[in-house]
C-alpha cells in the first residue's frame, strides 16, 4: 500500500525493457524520498529468473503474471492484470514507459481506476501544492513535469485527490542506474485465478512480423546532428562521413527530418529519441526547446552554425561560427590526417 509501482515491459526476447529499468531506477528515488517501498509487475510467460533483472535497480516486491495467456502482449489481458494489481496493491504512484504498449495500456487502466495520466513527463519529482481556493496544503505528491503547448511552457500536473498517480516516460528520458546488485527483493507469483474472463482475452494473435530496430542512436558514443542548416540530403553525407571517421551515429533535428535530409528514426528531442553521448556535434541547428530537451545531457556538444546569437551556442562548450559544408570536409580531413 502507498508504494510506487512499476509496470516492467519486456522485450521481444523476453528480457527487461530499458524503459523499465530506467523507471525502476527513478521509482527508487521517488520511493526512498517517501520512505515507502518499489513494486514492480512483470506481465507475460517464462518469466522464471526475470526478477535478476529488476532487482538491482530497486525493486523490493517483484510480482509475476505468468501465463501463456499473456504472451504475445494483447492490450485487453494486460490493461486487465495491471487493474486487478493496482486494485489490490493500491500504490501512491504507477509509472508506466511511454512504448507503444505502455500507450495503449496505461489510459485504460486510469480510465478504469478514475485516476489522472500524465503522459510523456520529462521531470518527476516529490513537492508539495497549496490549494488557495481550498485553503489545502497537499504533501508529497508527484510533480509531472511535460512540456505543454507546443513545447512554449514547461508544466508541473498533479493529481491532488485521485490514486495512483500515473505518469508514462519515453525510453531515454530517465537515467538507469544499478542501485545495488544484490538488493533483497521479494519475489511474489501474481494469482491468475479468475482474473482474465473471455473478453480480455477476445484477441488471438495469429501472425507476427517483428522488424529489428534500422538504427541505435540511443546507444552511440558521438552523435554528428544535422538541422535544417545543413540545407540538403546530398550535404548530409558529410554528416555521415564524420560520424563514420569517428565512429559515431548520425541524428537529426525535426526540421532536417521535415525537410527529407534523415529519416525519423534518427531525430532527436522531445518527439524523437533522447540521447546522453560522450560526443555531440551540432551541425545547422538552432537549439530550439524541443531539440535541446533530447540531447542536453551530453557530455560535450560542439556547435558548427553560421549564426552567434543560435540558441545552441549557449550549451555548447565549443562554438564554430561557420558554414556546415566549409567546416565539416575540414574536421574529416584533419581528423583523419591526425588520427593516422
Ligand atoms: P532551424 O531552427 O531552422 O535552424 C537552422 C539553423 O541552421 C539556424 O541556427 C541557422 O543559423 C543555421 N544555419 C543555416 N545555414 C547554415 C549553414 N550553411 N551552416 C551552418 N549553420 C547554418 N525539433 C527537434 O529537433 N526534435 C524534436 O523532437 C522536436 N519536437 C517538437 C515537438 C513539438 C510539439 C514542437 C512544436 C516542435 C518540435 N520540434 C522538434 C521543432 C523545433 O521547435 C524546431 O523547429 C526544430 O528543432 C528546428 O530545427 P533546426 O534547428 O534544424 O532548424
Amino acid at each position: 500500500m502507498n508504494n510506487v509501482f512499476i509496470y516492467c515491459e519486456l522485450t521481444e526476447e523476453n528480457h527487461i525493457a530499458d524503459v523499465s529499468q530506467e523507471l525502476l531506477t527513478k521509482g527508487r528515488s521517488l520511493a526512498n524520498e517517501l520512505g515507502v517501498q518499489v513494486e514492480a509487475l512483470v506481465i507475460g510467460h517464462k518469466l522464471k529468473g526475470i526478477e535478476k533483472e529488476i532487482a538491482p535497480y530497486g525493486a523490493d516486491i517483484i510480482h509475476l503474471a505468468d501465463d501463456k495467456r499473456l504472451s504475445p502482449f494483447t492490450s485487453g489481458a494486460h490493461a486487465k492484470v495491471l487493474i486487478e494489481a493496482l486494485k489490490k496493491r493500491q500504490p501512491q504512484i504507477a509509472l508506466f514507459g511511454a512504448t507503444a504498449n505502455g500507450r495503449d495500456v496505461g489510459p485504460r487502466v486510469a480510465s478504469a481506476l478514475k485516476c489522472g495520466l500524465t503522459a510523456d513527463c520529462t521531470g518527476l519529482v516529490i513537492g508539495e501544492h497549496k490549494d488557495r481556493k481550498a485553503k489545502k496544503v497537499y504533501e508529497n505528491l508527484l510533480l509531472q513535469i511535460r512540456p505543454a503547448f507546443g513545447g512554449n511552457i514547461i508544466a508541473t500536473i498533479i493529481n491532488p485527490e485521485t490514486r495512483p498517480q500515473i505518469a508514462t516516460v519515453r525510453e531515454g528520458v530517465m537515467k538507469k542506474e544499478i542501485y545495488a546488485e544484490q538488493h533483497p527483493a521479494k519475489v511474489e507469483t501474481f494469482d491468475m485465478t479468475d482474473v482474465l474472463d473471455e473478453i480480455d482475452t477476445a484477441v488471438t494473435i495469429i501472425e507476427r512480423h517483428i522488424e529489428p530496430p534500422k538504427v541505435n542512436i540511443k546507444g552511440a558514443q558521438i552523435i554528428v546532428a544535422g538541422g535544417y542548416g545543413v540545407g540538403s540530403a546530398e550535404n548530409f553525407k558529410l554528416l555521415e562521413e564524420l560520424a563514420k571517421t569517428l565512429g559515431g551515429e548520425t541524428g537529426a533535428s525535426r526540421a532536417a527530418v521535415d525537410a527529407g535530409f534523415a529519416p525519423h528514426e534518427r531525430q532527436i528531442g522531445q518527439t524523437g529519441v533522447t540521447v546522453r553521448p560522450k560526443l555531440y556535434i551540432a551541425c545547422g541547428i538552432s537549439g530550439a526547446v524541443q531539440h535541446r530537451a533530447g540531447m542536453d545531457e551530453s557530455a560535450q556538444i560542439i556547435s558548427i552554425n553560421t549564426d552567434p546569437k543560435a540558441p545552441i551556442n549557449q550549451i555548447a562548450d565549443y562554438s564554430i561560427i561557420g558554414r556546415v559544408e566549409e567546416v565539416l570536409p575540414k574536421m574529416i580531413k584533419y581528423y583523419k590526417k591526425n588520427s593516422k
